[in-house]
């Protein structure tokens, strides 16, 4: 429709130059699309929450002369509000993911640190499952990057690797650094033994709400942002996270980013005279 009219009102201009107009038309058509979605499925999970707690509420009020519905109904109501708690905290940290470049403040990290605080995070949980975790070679290991978004990228996968795996499983989490041609990358891979991906699947639990099970990601309290979080702090550090996973066996999530000492180098030949 509109981009065909564009095109064929500048057709005398050149073919090179309608192609580029089309394909501009058509990228902003895109982003657009993506935008639209994006709001609507806000909606949507904003609105699940909300509309059982609309509802527990009412039949609080009707069970009022029974102590004990009304315990039950206010414990739904306990996990509804902390659901809608965490879908806001993680469209929080989204948004902040996209906006702020995160190498304005970049410093060296640690990876022992930061492993650390992911496995803290999920200890409660881990231990409720009697799922070990196991982390191993990340002595010395640093990587250039904002610290809190790193942070939150190997919690998330950590998170994740718990979540979706059966009791008295283990977690691994490895760092190494291998050399690359643009300098040292520091790999962490966190490996589970849990339910794994398809390969439909895989292309597509880095999207933004995406979910294999959404029940399932519901009861554990997840929001299907986890990942399009992880991919957004990888891909700004200059890095790369990676999924390889085996259905029934397990998954490796791999991220991959620039070593400090390596990304420090980089740097500073930006401001290096000739
Ligand atoms: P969620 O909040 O649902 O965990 P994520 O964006 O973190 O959202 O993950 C998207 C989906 O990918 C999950 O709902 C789950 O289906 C799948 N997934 C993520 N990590 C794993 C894993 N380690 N093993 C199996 N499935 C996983």
């Amino acid at each position: 429709g509109e981009a065909l009219a564009v095109s064929a009102r500048v057709a005398p201009l050149g073919s090179r130059l309608v192609l580029l107009l089309v394909e501009d038309l058509t990228e902003a058509r895109r982003i657009e699309a993506v935008r639209r979605d994006f709001v609507a499925n806000v909606s949507h999970e904003l609105k699940t929450p909300v509309g059982a707690l609309s509802l527990l509420s009412e039949a609080v009020m009707d069970a009022s002369d029974d102590p004990e519905a009304v315990e039950r109904f206010a414990g739904r109501m306990q996990i509804e509000a902390t659901r809608l708690t965490n879908l806001v905290q993680e469209l929080i940290d989204l948004s902040r993911v996209q906006n702020d470049d995160p190498l304005e403040d970049a410093e060296p990290v640690r990876v022992g640190e930061l492993v650390a605080e992911a496995v803290d995070r999920c200890r409660h949980q881990a231990g409720t499952k009697q799922i070990t975790m196991a982390a191993g070679g990340t002595a010395e290991l640093s990587i250039w990057g904002n610290r809190g978004q790193l942070a939150a990228a190997l919690g998330n996968l950590v998170e994740n690797a718990v979540n979706y795996s059966p009791a008295r499983t283990r977690v691994g989490i490895a760092a190494r650094r291998v050399t690359a041609p643009g300098g040292d990358l520091i790999e962490i891979a966190v490996t589970d033994q849990g339910i794994g991906i398809s390969e439909k699947d895989r292309e597509r639990v880095f999207e933004r709400f995406y979910r294999v099970d959404p029940a399932r990601s519901r009861q554990t309290g997840g929001t299907g942002l986890g990942l399009a979080i992880v991919k957004h702090v990888a891909a700004s550090h200059g890095g790369e996270v990676t999924v390889w996973s085996s259905e029934g066996q397990g998954s490796t999530f791999t991220l991959r980013l620039p070593e400090a000492g390596a990304a420090r180098d980089r740097v500073t030949d930006h401001h290096m005279p000739g």
